[in-house]
Order: structure tokens, then C-alpha cells, then sequence
């Protein structure tokens, strides 16, 4: 009897920690993950910091800062483009051009009479151009319609301000891959308005729309990645926001009083 009363306590201190052992295991189940901390962001750097490798062509300045064109432009977005990429481009000019014939010359000087096999100059060149006159294009608290002349000019050879928006949004979307959407003044001195792939533009030869750009847009993902992911016709959009008119119609003046 007591033998049996034994085996039964022992059954019952068995079960009970089999149960403690089934608890435990339950809870590993269940164990909510530790909070993360968060990660802050790291801050800001100031665009007047971001200077060029030696050689010729300098780091344009910026003008205004990073976050000076959200929410249509977000300030990593702007922080990465200009101080990486643009840079980048800069530095790969200024090796590309260095102890050569191009070293004395503008960069448009460069480019209209690039030979278009030398690809070191024609995307470092193309993108140090291109993109020094995006910043200047654009700006905070811009966007709305031009005014004067250009405004004129682009009644006159698109119809209105609205089907220069039409065709130009129609040539920044369907530019295939990366790429820039162009506004042009063309050598008889008229608005057009194209699209030319990679880091390629209007002034080089061959490029498929060819005069003095005034208003370009950048395409490739870069420009947009972070914010808009694959929504690029969302982007283009935005990009109305931020166009500075009055730099543009500078841009105009000049290009007409050269014809
Ligand atoms: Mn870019």
C-alpha cells in the first residue's frame, strides 16, 4: 500500500513539473520581441560642405537646403543626389579631363564637340551639366506658370502653358530606363521639347534633340527612388512644384540672344 502511495506522488510531482516545463515552453512561444530602439535619422549635412576632387569643373552651389523642396522633393533624396551623385560626376570629370586638351575648355565648350566614343567624358561631363543645371532650375516656394518672354514662347510654339505641360510630362514618362526631359531652344530659336537616355543632353552631338537646354528634368531613380518608388509619373508631377521660373526665363534670354 504504501508502495503504491509512493508511485503516486511521485506521478503527481511528475505531472506538475511536466506542466511548469509546458508553461515555460508556452511562454518561449509567445515571448513578445524586445522593442526596438528606434533609429534616429542621422542629420542633415549642409550642401556649401560638398566640395570637388582637384581639377577644372567645381561643385555648383545648391542655393538652398536639402529639405528646402519637400514634400516634392525630399531632403535625403536631395542630400544623396547632390552631394554623392552630383559630386561623383564632378570628381570623374576632372580625372577624365585632367593633363588633356579638355582641361582649358567650358563644359559646353566640351560637350558640342564631344567625341561621343570617349564615355568617361560623355556621362561624367553629361552629368556634371545636367545636373548643375537642375539645382539651378529649381527652387523652394517656385513652381505656378512663367512669366514673360518664355511664358510668350511657350504659348507661341506649344499652344499653351498647359500642352507644354502635356508634352513635356508625356517625354519625362515614356523616356525608357534613366534618362532627362528636355526643354530646348532650339537653333532657329524655337521651343522644343525631347528626351535623351543616360547622362546624355541636348548640346552633345547626335543626341537626337539637339539646341541650348533651359529646363531639364532627371529621371533616373535616383531622383525620385525614395519617395516615390516606382511612381515616377508621380514625381514628374511634383517636379511643377519646384520649377523656378525665373531661372529658366534667364536661361531663355540668353539662349535667344545668341541666335
Ligand atoms: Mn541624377
Amino acid at each position: 500500500m504504501r508502495k503504491v502511495k509512493l508511485l503516486a506522488f511521485t506521478l503527481m510531482v511528475f505531472s506538475a513539473m511536466q506542466s511548469c516545463k509546458d508553461k515555460d515552453n508556452l511562454q518561449e512561444v509567445v515571448q513578445v520581441p524586445e522593442p526596438q530602439k528606434e533609429e534616429k535619422a542621422a542629420p542633415l549635412g549642409n550642401p556649401d560642405d560638398v566640395k570637388a576632387e582637384a581639377g577644372p569643373f567645381k561643385i555648383a552651389r545648391l542655393g538652398y537646403a536639402y529639405d528646402a523642396l519637400a514634400p516634392h522633393i525630399d531632403a535625403k533624396t536631395m542630400e544623396v543626389h547632390y552631394s554623392k551623385h552630383y559630386k561623383k560626376y564632378t570628381d570623374e570629370l576632372n580625372k577624365a579631363v585632367t593633363g588633356t586638351a579638355l582641361e582649358n575648355k567650358t563644359i559646353e565648350e566640351i560637350l558640342k564637340t564631344l567625341d561621343m566614343e570617349n564615355k568617361a567624358v560623355r556621362n561624367n561631363g553629361g552629368g556634371y551639366y545636367n545636373h548643375t543645371l537642375f539645382w539651378e532650375i529649381m527652387a523652394p516656394n517656385a513652381g505656378g506658370a512663367p512669366k514673360g518672354a518664355i511664358a510668350d514662347a511657350i504659348n507661341k510654339d506649344f499652344g499653351s502653358f498647359d500642352a507644354f505641360k502635356t508634352q513635356f510630362t508625356e517625354a519625362a514618362t515614356k523616356q525608357f530606363g534613366s534618362g532627362w526631359a528636355w526643354l530646348v531652344v532650339d537653333k532657329d530659336g524655337k521651343l522644343i521639347i525631347g528626351s535623351t537616355p543616360n547622362q546624355d543632353n541636348p548640346l552633345m552631338p547626335g543626341a537626337g534633340i539637339s539646341g541650348t537646354p533651359v529646363l531639364g528634368l532627371d529621371v533616373w531613380e535616383h531622383a525620385y527612388y525614395l519617395n516615390y518608388q516606382n511612381k515616377r509619373p508621380d514625381y514628374i508631377n511634383a517636379f511643377y512644384n519646384v520649377i523656378n521660373w525665373d531661372a529658366v526665363a534667364k536661361k531663355y534670354d540668353a539662349a535667344v540672344a545668341k541666335k
